[in-house]
């Protein structure tokens, strides 16, 4: 059978509004859509499409399953939340294409991006994200914690904005307080630490606290910490939430300012 294809999508980080004409439409034309179960939940059921609901951990598995699929005629979309490329499903189907069977090679695969967590979190803050920035998933499923450790110690040294992406979870209590527990050894106190949670959708909470106030148990599996640079700061407002920024513009090196704070 011809005509087969995979198109990974981006379902942006909560309602349809925020989920792109193009995902849209590769959505509309799908026969099959593969991914975690409470993403395929905000798709509407329509007939003559089929779900192929599965658990967060079997990436690898459902990539093969949406490839196969391909390979056999079905026009698959692999749905994660935000954007596919971000911690999420199109590394996991490009993994299994390398090492999967041949023909599948010549399958038409597309990515179609959709609007990551922490840049959804930042418009709702204000511009957080105006200077340099990293994102740092928290997750040691995939890696080793020491790993975790020495990125976050390299990119709090050089004074970026971090976006920490799967902060906490019932498997991983513990190590967003020791993230933040290193972050306090390089960063001021009065450092504005972002807890933004479920983004765009009806549960949405945005808190903003300093540094020395931040704690673990203000995250969930469904929020994006952010911890400011050491420019990054708020705009008081009365009556109103404060905005965050950071201004565009640096002028003193970070290292005189982020290292050696004990
Ligand atoms: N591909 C997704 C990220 C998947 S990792 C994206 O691009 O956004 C899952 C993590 O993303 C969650 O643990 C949380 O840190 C973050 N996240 C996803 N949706 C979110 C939302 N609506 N609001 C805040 N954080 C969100």
């Amino acid at each position: 059978m011809s005509g087969g294809r995979v198109t990974l999508i981006g379902l942006g980080p909560g309602g349809a509004h925020w989920l792109t004409p193009a995902a849209q439409a590769a959505l509309d034309d799908a026969t099959d859509l593969i991914g975690y179960g409470p993403y395929l939940d905000r798709v509407p059921d329509r007939e003559g499409r089929l779900k192929h609901g599965s658990d967060n951990r079997v990436e690898l598995q459902r990539a093969r399953h949406a490839l196969a699929l391909a390979a056999a005629g079905h026009r698959v979309a692999v749905v994660s939340g935000g954007d596919p490329g971000v911690f999420a499903m199109a590394a996991a189907v490009f993994e299994a294409l390398e090492a999967g069977e041949p023909g599948w090679l010549d399958l038409p695969i597309l990515v179609e991006p959709g609007i990551t967590a922490m840049l959804a979190a930042a418009a709702r803050a204000g511009a957080p994200l105006g200077g340099d920035f990293c994102a740092i998933s928290l997750s040691d499923n995939l890696k080793p914690w020491e790993l975790v450790t020495a990125r976050l110690a390299a990119v709090l040294a050089a004074d970026f904005v971090i976006c920490l992406y799967n902060p906490i979870s019932k498997a991983r209590p513990w190590q967003l307080g020791e993230a933040l527990a290193l972050a306090a050894r390089h960063r001021a106190p009065e450092t504005p630490v972002l807890f933004a949670r479920a983004i765009g959708r009806p549960d949405e909470a945005l808190q903003v606290v300093p540094l020395a106030q931040a704690r673990a148990e203000m995250a969930d599996m469904a929020t994006l910490v952010m911890i400011g640079a050491s420019t990054t700061r708020l705009i008081a407002r009365p009556g109103r939430e404060p905005i965050v920024y950071t201004p565009r513009s640096v002028t003193k090196s970070p290292c005189a300012t982020s290292q050696g704070r004990t």
